[in-house]
C-alpha cells in the first residue's frame, strides 16, 4: 500500500491490524481471493466539505468538515464526530478504520464509520458553538439518516454539540428520529450512554483481571484525560474499590495521591470547562505538571507508581519511554478507554512482557455498544432504566473479552487481546462480505 504523509495515523491503524491477521489469511486463501483486505482499507464513502461559520465579532471562519462512511456491512455507520483542531483526513480515517471492527467485535447490528472538523472549540462561547454546530450539520444531514448512518460523540463532541447538530436537523429535514446517538435525557437520549465508555473500559479490565483470580479493589490506577471518558472511568473505578490517582488535560496532568476528588473533576471539566491545573484551588496537596516540564520522551502521568493504567485521552499518548516507564513500576494491566493511545513500540512491550493488556477497539467498545442500545430504545419508542442498560453494557463487554480471549487462544498467543481482537472484528465483517456479493 503506497504511504502518505498526510495519514500516518491510518497507517499505523491498518499495519497493525494486518500484522495480526498474516496468520488467519494464510490459513484462509479465500479472503485474499476475494480482495477482502483492499475492499476493507478503502472506506464506501468519503465526504469533505466546508463549514462557514460567523464568530462574536461577526467575522466569517471556515473549517474543513468530514464523515467517513467506511463500511456498512454489518449495519448503518456507527460511530462519533471529532472536534480539534488536530482533525484531518487521515485521522478520520483511522478513526472509521478501528471502528469497522470495534463495532463488529459488539455482536450488535452496526457498520463503521467516523467524522469531525477541524474546529477548536477551546475559549469559544455557547452562541459561537450553536453556529458552528448548525453549519456542519447544514451540509451532513444529506448524508445521514436513522437507517443509514448515525453518528455520535467524540473529543469535542458532547450532549451540547449533539442537541444543537440534532436540532438543525428538525430543521432542515422535519424529521423528529434516532440520527444521532448521546442525545440529552428529555429528548431521546439513553441513560449510561454518558458513563457508558468509561464504564466499559473498567468493566474490561475486571473482566481481564477476573480471568486471572484477580481484582479492581484496592488497586491504584493511573487515567489520562479528563473528558467524558477519563471522568466516568473514574467514576467506576472508585466503585470498584479501586484509587485512580491521576488526570491529565491538553495543559497537564494531576496527581493526588489520595485519590482524584471525582465532584472536582466534574465541576471543572463539565461545568466550568478551564484548565485541570485550577483542581489545586481545592486540594493544594496534589501535584500538576504542566505540558512543558513532560519528560522528552512521553508523557508526566504514565511515570507514577501503579497497578493499572487506563489511558483516556488521545492517540499516540502513551510512548515506548512510558510503557518502559509502567512496566518497571509493576503496572500490569492497561486498558485502553481511548482510541489507539499506546504507540506500536508501547503495544509491542506490554504483549511481550505478557501483561493483561486491552486495545482501545475491545476496550472502549462500550460507548459504541450503548448508542445501540439507544437507537434499539428510539426504535422501539421504550425507554429502558439506568440498571436495564448497565446490565446490557457489562454482559456486552464480558462478551467482547470472551471473544477476543477465545480467538486469542485459538492462535496459542492467550495473551495477546490485539490479535484476538482483530481477528474476532475481521472474520464478523470479512465472512459477511463475502455473504453479500462483490459491492
Ligand atoms: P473529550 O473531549 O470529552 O475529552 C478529551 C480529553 O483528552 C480532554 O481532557 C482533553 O484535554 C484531552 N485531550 C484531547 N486531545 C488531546 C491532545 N492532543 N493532547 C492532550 N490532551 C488531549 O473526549 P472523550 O473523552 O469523548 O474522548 C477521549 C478518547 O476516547 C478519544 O480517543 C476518543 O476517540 C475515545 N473514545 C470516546 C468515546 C466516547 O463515547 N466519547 C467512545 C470510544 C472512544 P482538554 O480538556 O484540555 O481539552
Amino acid at each position: 500500500m503506497a504511504s502518505s504523509p498526510a495519514q500516518t495515523e491510518f497507517y499505523q491503524a491498518v499495519e497493525e491490524v494486518l500484522e495480526s491477521l498474516e496468520p488467519v489469511l494464510d490459513q484462509n486463501p479465500h479472503y485474499s481471493d476475494n480482495s477482502i483486505i483492499e475492499r476493507m482499507v478503502e472506506p464506501e464513502r468519503q465526504i469533505m466539505f466546508r463549514v462557514p461559520w460567523v464568530d462574536d465579532q461577526g467575522k466569517v471562519r471556515v473549517n474543513k468538515g468530514y464523515r467517513v462512511e467506511f463500511n456498512s456491512t454489518l449495519g448503518p455507520y456507527k460511530g462519533g464526530l471529532r472536534f480539534h483542531p488536530s482533525v484531518n483526513a487521515g485521522i478520520i480515517k483511522f478513526l472509521g478504520f478501528e471502528q469497522i471492527f470495534k463495532n463488529a467485535l459488539t455482536g450488535l447490528p452496526i457498520g463503521g464509520g467516523k467524522g469531525g472538523a477541524n474546529f477548536d472549540p477551546k475559549g469559544r462561547s455557547d452562541q459561537e458553538i450553536m453556529r458552528f454546530c448548525q453549519s456542519y450539520m447544514n451540509e451532513l444531514y444529506r448524508h445521514i439518516g436513522p437507517n443509514t448512518d448515525v453518528p455520535a460523540g467524540d473529543i469535542g463532541v458532547g450532549a451540547r454539540e449533539i442537541g444543537y447538530m440534532f436540532g438543525q436537523y428538525k430543521r432542515l429535514t422535519g424529521r423528529y428520529e434516532g440520527v444521532l446517538t448521546g442525545k440529552g435525557l428529555l429528548w431521546g437520549g439513553s441513560l449510561v450512554r454518558k458513563e457508558a465508555t468509561g464504564y466499559g473500559c473498567v468493566y474490561f479490565a475486571q473482566n481481564m483481571l477476573k480471568a486471572q483470580g484477580d481484582s479492581l479493589d484496592g488497586k491504584t490506577c493511573l487515567v489520562s484525560g479528563a473528558g467524558n471518558v477519563a471522568t466516568y472511568t473514574i467514576e467506576k473505578l472508585y466503585q470498584l474499590g479501586a484509587r485512580p490517582v491521576t488526570c491529565s488535560d491538553s495543559s497537564g496532568t494531576l496527581y493526588h495521591s489520595e485519590g482524584i476528588d471525582l465532584a472536582t473533576l466534574k465541576t471543572l471539566k463539565e461545568t466550568r470547562r478551564v484548565s485541570l491545573r485550577e483542581y489545586l484551588n481545592e486540594f493544594p496537596q496534589a501535584e500538576f505538571i504542566p505540558v512543558d516540564a513532560y519528560p522528552e520522551d512521553g508523557h508526566a502521568v504514565w511515570r507514577f507508581k501503579a497497578d493499572a493504567a487506563f489511558p483516556c485521552a488521545t492517540q499516540n499518548e502513551l510512548t515506548e519511554a512510558d510503557a518502559h516507564a509502567l512496566l518497571n513500576n509493576d503496572c500490569r494491566c492497561v486498558s485502553e478507554g481511548a482510541n489507539m493511545p499506546s504507540t506500536p513500540e508501547a503495544v509491542e512491550l506490554f504483549i511481550s512482557n505478557r501483561i493483561l493488556y486491552g486495545p482501545g477497539k475491545a476496550a472502549n467498545a462500550g460507548g459504541v455498544a450503548t448508542s445501540q442500545l439507544e437507537m434499539s430504545q428510539n426504535a422501539s419508542m421504550q425507554r429502558w432504566t439506568f440498571e436495564q442498560v448497565d446490565q446490557q453494557l457489562q454482559a456486552i463487554m464480558a462478551d467482547i473479552h470472551t471473544r477476543c480471549s477465545e480467538t486469542a487462544k485459538e492462535f496459542d498467543q492467550p495473551y495477546n487481546l490485539v490479535l484476538g481482537a482483530n481477528v474476532a472484528g475481521f472474520r464478523r465483517v470479512a465472512d459477511a462480505m463475502l455473504e453479500q456479493g462483490v459491492v
